[in-house]
């Protein structure tokens, strides 16, 4: 037998997230504008965005060994983008600077805690399939892979087949809704979403969570368009997970007051990454996601929110 040094071990990431970058630009406002209507804002705050960054960063953040595929702009906020991946512990080997903008998400909030968001993709279209081909050795080796819908919707499905077919574990969190083929719904263990992408995917059929058993009769709906496992999210009412052969189980929000619930579900989703890349079962790692999501709940920000391991109870 051959001994080696652990340098000449091939050097594999066990999480490879592969999704979009966003510089979130938030303004609060007293109303929203009405068409043809002008109204002034508080102060521009720039913060590090966009779903796929934000759950590598809050995977590196709990010590998980991460690396992002994804493409900022030339723009400035790219950096910012790329610092704040580092600065998490992520790889960015394969976080592409293409020329022009990167992805911007415009976020409004009103005093009556509602938010209006408009995202532009930029850079983010730029995350292709060729892409995805050329971060192989990020991902080929690694435990799991997680993706979410703010890259092109081919990128992703060429991405979790391909992966899947490798024996990566796929996390699809279907987020903002779309329309997903058969075999990318195939690819997920687990497919993530709250209720109103839940109520999407099941074609308008409200979540009726409220209802007892609502929640998981819709889990064990979203269970039947293909994939192995399905955590439904639910907000300050926690999640309930399914997945083939076993009864459906709820798991409760933690008791926190909530401060800033912006990316709390992307801190979920990369927690739970980190707990099944560990070997964790689905339900241990649902309730450690709840556990950290807790925290993100209880601070402003999205990335700026979300704890390192020895933060989370
Ligand atoms: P959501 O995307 O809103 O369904 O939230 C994702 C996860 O974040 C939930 O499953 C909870 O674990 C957690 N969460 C969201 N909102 C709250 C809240 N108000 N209080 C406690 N936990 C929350």
């Amino acid at each position: 037998m051959t001994s080696r040094t652990p340098r000449e071990e091939p050097v594999v990431p066990r999480i490879v997230v592969i999704g979009s970058a966003n510089a979130d630009l938030v303004l609060d406002i007293d109303h929203r504008p009405a068409a043809g209507e002008t109204v002034l804002g508080s102060d521009l705050v720039v913060t590090p965005g966009g779903k796929g960054a934000n759950q590598a960063v809050a995977a590196g953040r709990l010590g998980g060994d991460v690396a992002f595929v994804g493409c900022v702009g030339d723009d400035g906020y790219g950096e910012l983008l790329r610092r704040s991946l580092t600065d998490a512990g992520v790889d960015v080997t394969h976080l592409r600077t293409v020329p022009g903008a990167s992805g911007n998400a415009i976020i409004l909030l009103t005093p009556d805690g509602e938010n209006s968001i408009i995202v532009s993709p930029s850079a983010n279209r730029r995350v292709t399939e060729e892409l995805v081909e050329e971060s192989r050795a990020a991902w080929a080796g690694a435990a799991v892979m997680v993706l979410q819908l703010e890259i092109p919707l081919a990128t992703v499905a060429h991405a979790a087949t391909t992966a899947h077919a490798a024996g990566v574990r796929v996390i699809l969190n279907a987020a903002p809704a779309a329309a997903l083929p058969p075999e990318v719904l195939a690819a997920a263990d687990p497919l993530v979403v709250n209720e109103s992408e839940a109520a999407f995917l099941l074609g308008g059929v409200p979540a009726a969570a409220a209802e007892p058993g609502g929640a998981a009769a819709t889990a064990v709906a979203l269970l039947d368009l293909g994939p192995r496992s399905v955590v439904l999210t639910l907000g300050a009412d926690g999640a309930v997970l399914a997945a083939r052969g076993a009864e459906p189980g709820h798991v409760p929000a933690r008791k926190v007051t909530a401060v800033d619930t912006t990316g709390a579900g992307d801190a979920f989703v990369g927690a739970l990454a980190v707990e099944l890349a560990d070997g964790r079962d689905l339900r241990t790692a649902v309730e450690r996601a709840t556990d950290v999501a807790a925290v993100a709940v209880g601070r402003r920000g999205a990335q700026a929110s979300y704890p390192a391991r020895e933060e989370v109870r």
